[in-house]
């Protein structure tokens, strides 16, 4: 084999997303482009806020002399300031920008973490229905990806089962919140317990447990619900996240990690990110991108906009009989599938010329994922297909 075997055996059962996106453009040549309703893809269809292109102008008229050149590893000093300060606001005590690497989005955020913490053999916790890279990135560094069920029936943490899941070898538990792909919000009440179950554990393993905040849609939050900030519940944390969806971004691969400066050894934790980030060979996170971001912490996309797509296909679905958990955030819907086999219905849906997600992609078999992040027209066209759909799969 030309390729290493376990990676084409992670790519032939891991490509529910590229396999759909493939089905989807067979079909656009088919049927044309407005007659396929592709909700497959996280990939927001806005455009990024108008601070972005101002700032983006301005630079580009006024070029610093040196600007793309290297920099620090972590990234420059003024937009981990930046950073530093908004989420210092947010915890209610001082972050610096000694806390903040600046990264090649979330998903790099998420590789530095695990490169910097994880000992061959070793497990992180992740919960199911997951975002499907976490397992590879965990695989990457050596870890152990160990699934724990949310509840199934509000995809809230299930505490007790998390608890009973740390072990010895556990090194992290990775949380998302807004997560992809349930949209629900995890309270402050449960991530205070989570902190409690882990510092317990921590201390009867003798070793320090992560909790890794996965939170590239924190600022996109509906019903004026706001998504907690976990340095204020959990000593041991550390964020990662981007810029991918709340500046509509994800191209230009701009994100940070920050570690809580009151967990214990955040110095050593610290010099490890750093290094892991030049090592894995991000080197630093791209130099325009870090420039514009560090003007834009408080800025984001209309999230009015997603709101309504939500109460949209919400409203919409529920009243043809899907089953699903309103969500409070991020930009994609996780109802039941009314078929036992959710690539069935998936493929059922095809035929409709709807292009979903099953949640098999999740680890989550018996669910579908919907990503609304499409043009709201587009949303309103596909109602009667899926109300055809509705009835074809028995609802
Ligand atoms: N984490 C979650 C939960 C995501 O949904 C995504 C992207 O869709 C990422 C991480 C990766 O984000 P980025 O594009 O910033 O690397």
């Amino acid at each position: 084999m030309p390729i290493a075997t376990k990676i084409a055996g992670f790519i032939s059962k891991s490509s529910w997303i590229r396999k759909m996106f493939e089905e989807g453009e067979r079909l656009r040549q088919i049927h044309g482009a407005d007659s396929v309703f592709d909700f497959t893809i996280g990939n927001p269809d806005v455009e990024p806020p108008r601070e972005f292109q101002e700032e983006f102008r301005r630079l580009a008229e006024n070029p610093i002399p040196g600007m793309h050149r290297y920099m620090s590893n972590a990234g420059y000093q003024e937009t981990r300031t930046a950073v530093a300060e908004v989420l210092a606001e947010a915890a209610g005590f001082a972050v610096g920008a000694e806390h903040v690497v600046m990264t090649c989005g979330a998903g790099g955020a998420l590789n530095v973490v695990l490169k910097t913490i994880l000992n061959p053999g070793e497990e992180v916790i992740i919960l199911t229905p997951y975002f499907v890279e976490y397992k590879f990135y965990i695989d990457n560094h050596g870890g152990v990806p160990v699934e724990v069920w949310t509840d199934r029936t509000t995809f809230q943490l299930d505490l007790a089962a998390i608890e009973a899941a740390i072990t010895r070898k556990t090194r992290a538990i990775i949380i998302c919140s807004p997560n992809n792909p349930t949209g629900v919000i995890y309270p402050a009440e449960s991530l205070e317990a989570l902190g409690g179950i882990v510092a317990k554990k921590g201390r009867e393993f003798d070793r320090q447990i992560y909790v890794v905040s996965d939170e590239p849609y924190a600022r996109i939050s509906y019903d004026g619900k706001h998504v907690p900030n976990i340095f204020r519940h959990i000593e041991s944390s550390v964020i990662v996240t981007s810029h991918s969806k709340d500046l509509a971004l994800p191209g230009e691969r701009i994100g940070y990690l920050a570690a809580n400066p009151r967990s214990r050894n955040v110095t050593q934790f610290m010099e490890g990110a750093v290094f892991s980030n030049r090592v894995l060979g991000f080197v630093n996170a791209p130099a325009l991108m870090q420039r514009l971001v560090a003007k834009l912490q408080r800025a984001s996309v209309d999230i009015g906009e997603y709101e309504a797509k939500r109460n949209l296909f919400c409203d919409s679905l529920t009243a043809m009989g899907f089953e699903l958990v309103r969500p409070d955030g991020a930009f994609y819907l996780f109802p039941k599938s009314p078929l036992a086999d959710d690539v069935e219905f998936v493929k059922l849906a095809q035929k409709h010329l709807i292009l979903l997600v099953p949640g098999a992609g999740f680890g989550a078999p018996g669910y579908f994922r919907v990503a609304y992040c499409v043009d709201k027209a587009m949303i309103e066209r596909s109602l009667p297909a899926w109300r055809a759909l509705a009835q074809d799969a028995g609802l």
